[in-house]
């Protein structure tokens, strides 16, 4: 089988993509090992730098079924609790909804989807050849990785990162209880924090990331949430009044946030594929979506050419990506380093939560612009 443009993983990222180039007109093939809709590990809060592009890709039904969120709130104790009006504003829905309604557009605009695995991906002679779980060998001349932030992929491509342990693990779960409307919170604990905001249907998702070798030390969920998550009282509280409507938490594990290549074996890399920001920025999903459209704009553009260069391709795209979203990732991870250090965690919090100006100085560096169109 061959065909133009293969996308492999159709997360976020990868259904951008698809959405952008079947919009110009391309023939879309998207590799996705799971079906829609599924729950994914998210804290589930979009910043608004996407509402235009969103727009014009056509989704404002996403954007209509969303959860507005203005408001900021960093509570570390009783007594350290400050909130920001969001420089930006972002919104709150489900990857369950988002990524299944993006899916639904991507097909509506005619992209082909096969649900399997990718296995391997050869690059020989200017071709890519893709075999999938089933044995299916697909041949395409453009393959971009939107696999996200730990793949089998990565594995068969021996990237540098995924050689490397990897220190962090996530859990997430949907309640139904209290949580002020337009409010993303943060609350830090021992060796990781927790995001608490409203998605769709009025639920809240309650996510957080903690170091392995601290969540390691308890026997199970429960035990961890006991002994570490309730020693933030505010977190306790919002925690013992609401109601998880999830039969177990989702959890996801070995996450790494060290640096990748957006390019690797001629593979364009989009969203977590490309580099994995800290939670704590709440930018992650706008990065995917940026760095689809981003890819898709190159990529429209060298196929227009008379003379397709995959020299020029990969050298913007790395370029571009690079200028775009390399300092919010430095931003995150001197962020995450100082939650790595218990004792100055706490004075750099409180000193951050006393003085707003300097919390949104922070919150502006973990975030774009809103994402421009200039479609050609
Ligand atoms: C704990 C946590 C909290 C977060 N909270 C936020 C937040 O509040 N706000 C925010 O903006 N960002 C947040 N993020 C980041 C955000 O979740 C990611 O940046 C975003 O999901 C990236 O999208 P993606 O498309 O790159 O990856 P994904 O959405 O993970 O999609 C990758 C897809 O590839 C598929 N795939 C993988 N391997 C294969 C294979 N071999 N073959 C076929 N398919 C494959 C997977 O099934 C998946 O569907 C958070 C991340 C974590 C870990």
């Amino acid at each position: 089988m061959k065909v133009p443009i293969l996308i492999l993983g159709g997360g976020l990222a990868g259904l951008t993509a698809a959405i952008h180039l079947s919009k110009m007109g391309h023939e879309i093939t998207v590799v996705e090992k799971s079906e829609y809709p599924k729950h994914k590990v998210c804290g589930e809060y979009i910043s608004n730098e996407v509402v235009d592009y969103f727009n014009w890709l056509g989704l404002q039904h996403v954007l209509a079924q969303s959860h507005p969120i203005h408001n900021f709130r960093l509570e570390i104790d009783e007594s350290n609790v400050s909130e920001v009006k969001l420089p930006l504003g972002g919104f709150g829905i489900s990857r369950y909804s988002l990524d299944d309604l993006l899916y639904q557009k991507a097909k509506e605009q005619g992209c082909q989807f096969i649900h399997e695995a990718v296995v391997s991906v050869k690059f020989i002679d200017d071709l890519f050849h893709i075999i999938l779980t089933s044995g299916l060998e697909i041949e395409t001349p453009i393959a971009i990785g939107s696999f996200g932030k730990r793949s089998t992929i990565d594995v068969h491509l021996q990237r540098d990162f995924i050689q490397k342990k990897a220190h962090w693990l996530a859990v997430k779960a949907h309640y139904e209880g209290l949580f002020s409307d337009n409010l993303v919170g943060l609350y830090p604990f021992q060796g990781g924090y927790c995001g608490v905001s409203k998605v769709e249907q009025n639920r809240l998702n309650i996510c957080y990331i903690v170091q392995t070798d601290v969540f390691k030390k308890y026997k199970n969920i429960s035990d961890f949430t006991e002994n570490v998550l309730f020693e933030n009282k505010g977190l306790k509280k919002i925690m013992s009044e609401s109601k998880s409507v999830f039969e177990m938490p989702l959890t996801i594990s070995q996450i790494s946030f060290d640096d990748k290549k957006a390019v690797e074996n001629h593979v364009l890399m989009i969203g977590d594929a490309a580099g994995l920001i800290h939670p704590l920025c709440g930018n992650g999903m706008a990065m995917a979506i940026h760095s689809a459209k981003i890819v898709s704009e190159l990529v429209h553009k060298s196929l227009n050419n008379q003379t397709f260069s995959r020299g020029t391709l990969e050298q913007d795209y790395q370029k571009i990506w690079n200028t775009t979203f390399k300092n919010r990732l430095n931003t995150g991870k001197m962020l995450s380093k100082l939650l790595l250090n218990p004792s100055l965690t706490k004075v750099s919090l409180k000193t951050v939560a006393k003085i707003p100006l300097l919390f949104k100085y922070i919150i502006k560096k973990t975030h774009g612009n809103p994402i421009t169109i200039s479609i050609s």
